[in-house]
């Protein structure tokens, strides 16, 4: 009698095991028609994969071509980006001469001709690659301008402003809903610059170092003084790195930031010069907002 119960017990329970993963089954399969209804969209950068998210939602399906890690002034993309661009309704480039879109983006566009390009830095005032001047004669891989527009909030609302009309060409019968999702979040973009300037205000010695230059957006909008280390791919010579250590002492610099896209190597030699320290901030980063909180709570602990 005993052995009985015991199999029937047994075989309620697999009979339950069964059921729940019939229904986790018909979940997943559900989660997949859903998403072949997406739109496919494609961006350079995850910063603007950020921004694609915040306007798009559930209804964008977002190819990232740089991977987290990787540099875009250098990234080649692999065949399965190509595959998925060939059905993406849209590309939101960077569009201010980011070195992957400079050698890739043509090539792209030829594989998928009925692909909308959306140019994120369209109405954002490109200024020209700061520390231009001191190393005279050497030319810069994106000509004379800053690539780096996404690193300032406000050009970011820009950046925001345009994917969302590229999304209401592509799909206008989500018009409402990219509408009401750009408002939040340029209210959120809002708050950050505003959080940025209260953050920043106090602070009289305006002047940081970095080893990439990707913050010149950024110190120009809050007026802070950035020297730079790095050019975009060139290392410092000795002498630019004795240079770079008076500044920093005249400064009282005690942060050298860094991105952790580059080998540091120089601004290791300057931070030990000047018995400071190395910070890493990604420009980089997904979490765009989260991301500038931690410059400037970064930025307020090397400059006060
Ligand atoms: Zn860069």
């Amino acid at each position: 009698m005993k052995g009985r119960w015991f199999t029937k017990a047994i075989l309620v329970v697999l009979m339950l095991v069964l059921a729940t993963s019939l229904v986790t089954l018909a979940a997943s399969c559900a989660t997949r028609t859903e998403a072949t209804d997406k739109i496919g969209v494609a961006v350079t950068i995850l910063p603007q994969a950020d921004f694609m998210e915040s306007v798009g939602g559930e209804k964008v399906d977002i190819t990232i071509m740089i991977p987290p890690g990787a540099s875009p002034h250098t990234y080649e993309p692999t065949p399965s980006q190509i595959t998925a661009l060939s059905k993406a309704k849209m590309y939101a480039k960077v569009g201010s001469g980011v070195g992957f879109e400079l050698v890739w983006l043509d090539k792209l566009v030829d594989a998928n001709k009925k692909m909308l390009v959306v140019d994120c830095s369209q109405g954002i005032e490109l200024q020209e690659m700061l520390g231009e001047n001191e190393h005279e004669g050497e030319k810069h891989e994106h000509g004379a301008m800053d690539p780096h527009i996404w690193m300032s909030p406000l050009n970011a609302q820009i950046m925001v402003q345009n994917i969302y009309e590229g999304l209401v060409q592509v799909d206008p019968d989500n018009m409402t809903y990219y509408e009401q999702n750009r408002d939040d979040y340029l209210q959120k973009l809002t708050k950050l610059d505003q959080d940025i300037r209260d953050g920043l205000s106090r602070i009289t010695n305006r002047v940081f170092m970095v080893y990439h230059p990707a913050f010149g957006y950024f110190a120009k909008d809050y007026n802070l003084t950035m020297l730079l280390i790095e050019e975009e791919g060139k290392e410092p010579t000795a002498a630019d790195i004795a240079h770079l250590i008076e500044q920093a002492k005249e400064y009282n610099i005690k942060v050298v930031f860094a991105s952790p896209q580059f080998n540091p190597k120089s601004a290791r030699v300057i931070a030990d010069a000047i018995d400071g320290k190395i910070v890493f901030i990604n420009p980089l980063a997904k979490e765009y907002i989260v991301n500038l909180r931690i410059l400037l709570d970064e930025l307020v602990l090397a400059m006060e």
